[in-house]
């Protein structure tokens, strides 16, 4: 059977062979995930684009003001040796730090890691707390912008479509007194995929003793990764004690809808998140009281 393989070396040259493909042809960028899926017949398509070409798409930066602005293909590597995004935005940093292997984080991308769309993307949940937004061309080739928990739309699934391509995912700076953190479950210390993975990101008032702001999200406990809403409600405007934090794990713990495999069990997971959201937003606070410190790269 036929196979293409293409190197556009613009977007337009890009998005038209994508369209041209009408969903036969597939996004290439690190790879880690799209070849994997072709060798084993998981993912079927009659060609692949490589983006590596694209000028700028593998492009990062973050400024003061500006936040954080990370190209599609910008390879893990880059970000996890950043000490501005460990220090900035230590969530996504922790998050990064555990996907598969050093090897592999040089040459996966975070673009890649959504647009595969895994329920475990492990940068999703921490993206989703930033408030980050997701820029891409459409099916049409048109630009649009949605919010990164408004990315996924069901398991291997994306707002991008048949011929959509993601060009950048922009964090904004945090506001005064914030913290965030990720933390998440593998059954195996050695390489792993999430089967529970927990974000927060905490706003405190300027006495730094309640909350003002709160955002929670979830990976492999539900067909993508999702905000924890009702948990959210529950620490909102309230002082972050140990019972309030307990009771937004308990609510998370209700909102989540895992699947039972040969990984974990709904219930297992389940309880997972219960725990890690206590943890995850117990260290979103210390930080945000600046206490809690980060990690450096
Ligand atoms: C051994 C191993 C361990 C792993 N461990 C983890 C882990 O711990 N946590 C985790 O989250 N993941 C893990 N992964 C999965 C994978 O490495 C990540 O999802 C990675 O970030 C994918 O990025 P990539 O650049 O390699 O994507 P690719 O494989 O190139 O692409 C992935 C998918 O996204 C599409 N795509 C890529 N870029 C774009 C774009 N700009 N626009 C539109 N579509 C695009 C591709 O067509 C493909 O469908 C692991 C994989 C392996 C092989």
């Amino acid at each position: 059977m036929r196979f293409d393989y293409f190197e556009p070396t613009s977007l337009d040259e890009a998005c038209g062979l994508l369209r041209e493909g009408a969903g036969a042809r597939k996004p290439l960028a690190g790879g880690t995930d799209i070849v994997i899926q072709l060798r084993r017949r998981a993912a079927q398509c009659q060609g692949l684009v490589n983006l590596k070409r694209i000028p700028g798409l593998a492009d990062w930066s973050c400024a003061r003001d500006g936040g954080l602005h990370i190209g599609a293909c910008t390879p893990m590597r880059d970000l996890e040796t950043a000490a501005a995004v460990a220090g900035g935005y230590p969530s996504l940093f922790e998050a990064i730090r555990v996907v598969g292997s050093l090897q592999l984080r040089n040459i996966a991308s975070v673009g890649g890691n959504l647009c595969n769309a895994s329920p475990s993307a492990d940068t999703a949940p921490p993206l989703m707390v930033l408030g980050a937004t997701a820029s891409f061309r459409n099916d049409d080739g048109g630009q649009e912008s949605v919010p990164v928990e408004d990315f996924f739309a069901g398991p291997g699934a994306s707002v991008l479509g048949n011929a959509g391509l993601l060009l950048s995912v922009d964090v904004p700076e945090p506001a005064p007194h914030t913290g965030d953190a990720f933390e998440r479950f593998t059954p195996r210390s050695a390489m792993d995929i999430a089967i529970a993975s927990a974000a927060a990101r905490v706003t405190l008032d300027p006495d730094r003793d309640h909350i003002e702001a709160v955002r929670i999200a979830l990976g492999a406990v539900a067909p993508t990764p999702i905000r924890a809403l009702r948990a959210e409600d529950l620490v909102r405007e309230k002082e972050p004690t140990p019972e309030v934090l307990q009771q937004a794990g308990a609510a998370a713990m209700e909102q989540c809808n895992p699947i039972d495999d040969i990984r974990g069990t709904a219930a297992y997971r389940k309880e997972l998140v219960r725990i890690l959201v206590v943890r995850v937003l117990r260290r979103a606070v210390e930080r945000a009281r600046g206490d809690g410190g980060t990690e450096t790269p």
